[in-house]
């Protein structure tokens, strides 16, 4: 099975703030497995740290309320090519880039509602199963 990885989940220092989101048994449970990492907006030109980002509907802005939705379409365009054969992807939850069935509101006051990232939308449409670092679960028996 082939996998593809949000580079933050792996402990790259990617994430808006500068900081990771490193998950340890995520990182075991890849041991024996082919994947590859991306990070759709380091792949989108966005530069470390960035202003946070948040969907709302087919858009994303930054905080200051800059539409980027054309820059991240094309970094996640460009991720979604470099996981080309990919079966799953495991994403970091809530981002607007690989979040999956939940993300912020595009109010940037901290209130999740339901959808999912752009990247994610991507990753579905081409017929890649998504996971994130809350199914840790499902993916002991995937995995194993
Ligand atoms: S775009 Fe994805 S991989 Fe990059 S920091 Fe955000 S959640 Fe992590």
């Amino acid at each position: 099975m082939k996998i593809a990885i949000s580079a933050c989940l792996l402990g790259d220092n990617v994430r808006y703030d500068g900081s990771n989101k490193k998950n340890n048994e995520i990182i075991k449970l890849l041991a024996n497995h082919e994947y590859i990492k991306i990070c759709p907006e380091i792949l989108s030109g966005f530069k470390i740290p960035h202003e946070a980002l948040e969907r709302k509907n087919d858009k994303v802005y930054t905080k200051s309320h800059k539409d980027v939705t054309a820059k991240l379409n094309k970094g996640s365009a460009k991720a979604l090519k470099l996981i080309e054969g990919c079966d799953i992807a495991i994403l970091k939850s809530k981002s607007p880039s690989c979040g999956y069935k939940k993300i912020y509101d595009g109010t940037f006051s901290n209130t999740l509602i339901d959808g999912n990232g752009i990247f994610t939308d991507m990753c579905i449409k081409n017929g890649i199963e998504i996971y994130t670092e809350n199914d840790l679960e499902i993916l002991n028996e995937l995995l194993k």
